[in-house]
């Protein structure tokens, strides 16, 4: 059985600023050889770092949809929206190859967020998912929040022990 994982949350330096977003539970998961890293937007061929982006949109369902797009937060404020749906198609392919029991990503990400993702006109959190969770769970995957912390402790004692 194996759980992807966002990246970042393995201390993998793939985050837009080259930073990462390092969660200690899931270091020592990852060690246990059952958790698979995968960085949506580095996959669908941006580099890094790279400028932070945005869902213009009412979320990632929006963007799959054909609806909404995804934009750099500075000018000229280019459009990555591919970058983007390559990266989600990318993961979907490694969560089908690999059969996988569940993913675990990154909340508040344009990408890997689960519950909150960043408003587009302002600096504020809203509800929704980003485009890599919404492909996702369109495939009838389970998607965990970083942020579940119960539900990642659950997840994990049920799969990696
Ligand atoms: Fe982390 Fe996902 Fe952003 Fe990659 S796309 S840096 S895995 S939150």
């Amino acid at each position: 059985m194996k759980i992807l994982v966002s990246a970042c949350l393995l201390g993998i330096n793939c985050k837009y600023n080259g930073g990462n977003n390092k969660k200690e539970i899931l270091v020592e998961a990852f060690k246990k050889g059952v958790l698979i890293p995968v960085c949506p937007e580095q996959l669908g061929g941006l580099p890094t770092p790279r400028q932070p982006a945005k869902i213009k949109g009412k979320d990632g369902r929006e963007v799959i949809e054909g609806k909404g797009k995804v934009l750099t937060v500075t000018p000229p404020f280019k459009d990555v929206t591919e970058n983007f749906l390559r990266g989600a198609r990318e993961t979907l392919k490694i969560a089908l190859m690999l059969e996988a029991s569940a993913c675990i990503l990154k909340e508040k990400s344009p990408s890997c967020g689960v519950l909150k993702i960043y408003d587009f006109y302002s600096d504020n959190l809203k509800a929704g998912m980003g485009v890599t969770t919404a492909l996702l769970r369109l495939n009838g995957f389970e998607v965990v929040s970083s942020d579940e912390e119960e539900k990642i402790i659950k997840l994990l004692s049920e799969w990696v022990g």
